[in-house]
């Protein structure tokens, strides 16, 4: 906005000067004690011995009488003619004249300017105002004057003013980007040994965990200069923009090494090529290949880094993933409770805060928050404290802005209370325990009850292998497993609640494959049942018609009933089998929000029936 105002400052002195010119123009002044005279007039004044002095600018011919202090008698000549001749013409005598103070004025460029001025800048003052507008409606398109020029912007690497201290509840993703700055320390230190430096680190994590925060700290902990450009400038108005825009940028990054390159929300260039309906976007995909023929490019004593920032990982060009490009990924993910007890230490730091403030709660009372979210409740509060006239935010203000956020336009984070928090614990519980004693069930990798987009919590597991071919064994194992949430939920509360919405629909879809395509039923047999087209520009919908009786019908709904149940007993017979296991987790889940493989693994180290591999954690 600031470097905005700067531009157009001149602009707006413009305005400001042609328009006080037409004023001018328009209202000549005249002093209220100024008269205007014959020449003849003038004539018999100086013969009379009447006149102190004359003034004479160009036409004009100012008059000032002997004993009359403020008035000025004007007159006017012709031009051709002079004053003298015209005086004498009066019958004035050059004796008489000369005993008149007559001073001449020089045709003066006064007078040139003062009619440039009056007429030629209010012309001037049209033109800049049509050029002005222009440019305003053309908006970001006015950049087409200087398109090709990257408008990375390069934030010096001698202030160093964002660091990792900044960046609170990361710890994971400050480690790892520990060696990245070691390495722009000291490259030198790493070269000798041959060691192979990664060349791109992405950042993965949803919208406001602080990717570009991280991102800059990366830069200001290793005192080297950052080049940052966003995916979303690099789609402008013209094709092969955004290319030559890539290779201005690398280009001052190696000047300048060490040094790192930053695009953020690259998604916006690197979706996967040839994908969509609407058939491919050319500027995208030049300014992609770009991207990659640079990465290429640099040799490994070039000592650049390449950063770039995301939210959607999954839609990215799997060209950008491979070995020796973005080969390191880093994830930030939403805080847990300690991690947003110490963003809003952060961020509170130099805001007032009432004694009767108590931040640990507020991060209590914050799940799914991400650091942008939290920020930003930090700084509502303040205004609501300032319209009510507060010297300090008091915890009223606090909570009323954790509402505000979390319920504003874009409903990112929502407020869970107490009851639903100890739901959602049993819940995920449920699910893990059950993989935990089901064989062939992927084992899991983490447990939290952190919201994350519909869901409440989540259970993520870590399968074994890759895997292409699923057994029977398995997926009975699965079905267990998915119904080991509300099952839970049934023994403990003695009522369900539609936490499970996803769950019953992955139940029952896989019971149906299982039957109708996999042939895995013993009733039914190695058959498939219903003919199904796969609308493969739509993605994934799928059209299903019938090609069987009404009876065989009934006999799959019965043989899918005997699936789901079977695997509903098996769940609960774990639950109440391992009650106590079930409680221990659910507490710890409660305390800390997330629990990880290794905490979850050890839980059941007393219990040999539970004897699967503790997975390795992948970063
Ligand atoms: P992203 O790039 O992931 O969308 P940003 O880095 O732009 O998120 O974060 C937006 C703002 O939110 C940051 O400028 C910072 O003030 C705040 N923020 C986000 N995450 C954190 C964090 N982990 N610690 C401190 N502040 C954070
Ligand atoms: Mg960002
Ligand atoms: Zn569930």
């Amino acid at each position: 906005m600031n470097s905005r105002w700067g531009k157009n400052g001149w602009v707006y002195l413009l305005i400001i000067v042609a328009f006080g010119a037409l004023l001018l123009n328009m209202f000549p002044q005249k002093s209220t004690t100024d008269k205007n005279v014959s020449i003849g007039k003038v004539a018999t004044w100086i013969q009379q011995d009447k006149v102190k002095s004359i003034e004479l600018h160009n036409e004009q011919i100012n008059v000032r009488l002997i004993g009359s202090k403020n008035i000025t008698y004007h007159a006017t000549k012709e031009k051709t003619v002079g004053l003298t001749t015209l005086l004498s013409q009066f019958g004035v005598t050059p004796q008489q004249l000369s005993k008149v103070n007559v001073l001449v004025d020089k045709p003066s460029d006064y007078g040139g300017w003062m009619v440039f001025l009056t007429n030629f800048l209010p012309l001037l003052f049209i033109g800049v105002l049509f050029i002005f507008l222009m440019r305003q409606a053309q908006g970001a398109n006015s950049q087409a004057m200087s398109f090709g020029k990257s408008k990375a912007r390069m934030l010096s690497g001698d202030k160093p003013t964002v660091t990792f201290d900044d960046v609170a509840g990361a710890e994971e993703a400050k480690q790892e980007l520990q060696e990245v700055v070691e390495f722009l320390r000291e490259p030198q230190k790493f070269l000798a040994l041959g060691a192979r430096i990664p060349k791109g680190v992405l950042l993965m994590g949803p919208p406001g965990t602080g990717k570009t925060l991280i991102a800059k700290a990366v830069s200001g902990e290793a005192g080297v200069p950052f080049f940052s450009i966003s995916g979303a400038e690099f789609v402008e108005m013209f094709v092969g923009v955004g290319a030559s825009r890539v290779r201005d940028l690398f280009a001052q990054a190696k000047k300048n090494s060490p040094s790192i390159v930053f695009v953020d929300e690259i998604d916006a260039v690197g979706r996967q090529r040839g994908a969509g309906l609407g058939g491919s976007n050319d500027e995208r995909e030049q300014t992609l290949n770009q991207i990659l023929v640079e990465m290429d490019g640099f040799d490994t004593d070039t000592n650049v880094i390449i950063m770039a920032a995301t939210n959607r990982p999954d839609i990215l060009d799997p060209a950008l993933l491979r070995p020796g490009r973005f080969d390191r990924r880093v994830v930030m993910d939403r805080p847990d409770i300690r991690g947003r007890r110490q963003i809003l230490d952060i961020h509170a730091n130099g805001k007032p805060l009432a004694a009767d403030v108590d931040l640990e709660v507020i991060a209590h009372l914050t799940p799914g928050f991400v650091g942008a979210d939290l920020e930003n409740l930090l700084n509502e509060a303040a205004i609501l404290a300032a319209r009510r006239s507060q010297t300090q935010i008091h915890m009223a203000e606090l909570k009323e802005a954790i509402e505000r956020v979390s319920m504003g336009p874009e409903r990112r984070s929502r407020i869970i209370s107490p009851e639903e928090r100890r739901i959602v614990a049993y819940h995920e519980s449920g699910h893990a325990l059950v993989a935990k004693f089901c064989k062939y069930a992927d084992p899991v990798q983490k447990v939290t009850i952190i919201p994350r987009g519909m869901a409440s919590g989540y259970t993520s597991y870590l399968p074994e292998k890759d895997e292409t071919l699923v057994s029977r064994s398995k997926f009975k194992d699965m079905m267990a497993v998915a119904l080991g949430g509300q099952e839970a939920e049934l023994v403990i509360f003695g009522d369900i609640t539609d936490g499970a919405v996803s769950d019953i629909k992955q139940v029952t879809k896989i019971a149906r494959a299982m039957i109708t395509r996999y042939g895995m039923s013993d009733k039914l047999g190695p058959l498939v049942f219903g003919r199904r087209e796969e609308l493969i520009f739509l993605g994934r919908e799928i059209n299903e018609q019938r090609n069987y009786s009404e009876m065989t019908a009934k006999k799959i709904d019965e043989e899918v009933e005997r699936l789901i149940k079977a695997a509903q007993t098996r769940a609960h017979n774990i639950i109440m089998q391992y009650h106590n296991k079930l409680d221990e987790l659910a507490q710890l889940l409660l305390e800390k929000e997330t629990v990880e493989a290794a905490e979850f693994h050890a839980l059941f180290e007393d219990i040999p029936e539970a004897n699967q591999a503790v997975p390795i954690q992948i970063a």
